[in-house]
């Protein structure tokens, strides 16, 4: 065998990824190739299903339709940063030329190689003497030698290209989990929580279950600031980051929506349900005792005050977000260090 395994893989992917796009009329260019290949491997889950869905509804792959899916799966940072987006296409066309290049130079050489033994062939017909024949072995054990060295830097520059595809595509989900991550908790930041609330709110739409959202907010953090400093301030918002992840199960999203604002999207949970939740959180912050380290110091308690609602199917993720903060304006108001839970504005129905 010539080609190695993952060589043989990667030419049958490229292969079906060319197929497919023609097939879907879609132009085979760069990012195109990148978004289909991508999919076909199936190591980007996310996109694979996404593609799946748009196939089943037989939905148009438009060049803007595939410029926002390239945007959204494969290139990290700002949608609307083109800079950003065309660097990456540039590099990864970049790889992808250095390949094609590779191949045709072989392709070249075996065209060569091909027309030489032809030569030969033709020529032994007319070759009795034992010298001669030996000539004409030594020829092509030559020409095939030098075939042979071609392949095998092809078989270099080819696996050299992948291994740079392969650094590509780490830096790739690096860059992209950072623009989705908070630095200061690691919790998911205002972006990545923008765009589950689109994805998690169409899925609840589909099967009809509850969603719910809850806005958590840290009761009289500026005074805590004023009193302690920035940097304590920051260790509580760290310790809010902890205590979100240990006390919701996988599937909810907890994030940073901003300051001392927090927000979880609990799918396929009731406004019960995720009211329980949002008062465990409530309890587990007021229960910490913070003191600074290695020391008795006490830094007093720190609260936090929760609204909580349900999606209705058919709104806009700006209804939805603004009446969680109402209920959370309301939870202030009452006293903090409460969670106001309900299906509608306070004041339009009394909290649940
Ligand atoms: P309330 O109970 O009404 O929420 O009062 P509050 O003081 O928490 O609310 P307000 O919105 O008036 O102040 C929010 C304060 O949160 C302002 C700022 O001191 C602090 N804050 C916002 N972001 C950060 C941050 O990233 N780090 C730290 N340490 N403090 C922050
Ligand atoms: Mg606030
Ligand atoms: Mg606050």
């Amino acid at each position: 065998m010539i080609y190695s395994e993952s060589l043989e893989k990667a030419a049958s992917i490229a292969k079906k990824t060319i197929d497919d796009l023609a097939e879907e009329k879609i132009a085979a260019n760069p990012q195109n190739f990148t978004v289909w290949f991508d999919q076909l491997t199936g190591r980007n889950p996310e996109l694979t299903r996404f593609i799946d869905r748009a196939r089943e509804q037989g939905l148009e792959f438009s060049p803007d339709q595939m410029r926002k899916i390239y945007d959204r799966f494969i290139v990290p940072g700002n949608s609307n940063d083109d800079d950003n987006a065309n660097s990456w296409s540039q590099r990864i066309g970049d790889v992808a030329a250095q390949i094609a290049k590779a191949l045709g130079d072989v392709g070249d050489g075996t065209e060569k190689y091909g027309a030489i033994l032809e030569k030969f062939s033709g020529n032994l017909s007319g070759t009795e003497n034992s010298t001669d024949l030996a000539h004409v072995i030594g020829d092509i054990l030559s020409e095939t030698q030098s075939m042979n060295g071609q392949i095998n830097n092809l078989q270099n520059r080819v696996s050299d290209s992948s291994e740079e595809l392969e650094d590509l595509r780490r830096e790739l989900a690096d860059t992209k989990r950072d623009a989705m991550t908070d630095k200061l908790t690691g919790l998911a930041n205002r972006r990545c929580f923008d765009e589950t609330l689109i994805q998690m709110t169409d899925d609840a739409k589909e099967s009809g279950k509850p969603l719910c959202l809850a806005i958590c907010d840290v009761d009289h953090f500026k005074k805590f600031n004023d009193t302690h400093g920035h940097q304590v301030g920051d260790q509580v918002l760290k310790l809010m980051g902890r205590i979100l992840v240990e006390n919701i199960k996988g599937s909810d999203l907890p994030a940073r929506y901003g300051g001392e604002e927090f927000v979880i999207i609990l799918p396929e949970t009731p406004l019960n349900g995720a009211s329980i939740v949002a008062d465990h959180l409530r309890e587990k912050l007021a229960g910490r005792k913070l003191s600074r380290k290695g020391s008795e110091d006490s830094y007093g308690k720190v609260t936090m005050s929760i609204g909580v609602t349900e999606y209705l199917i058919g709104e806009s993720m700006d209804e939805l977000i603004k009446r969680a903060d109402s209920l959370l304006y309301k939870a202030k108001q009452d006293g903090r260090n409460r969670i106001c839970a309900a299906r509608a504005h306070p004041g339009l129905q009394k909290a649940s």
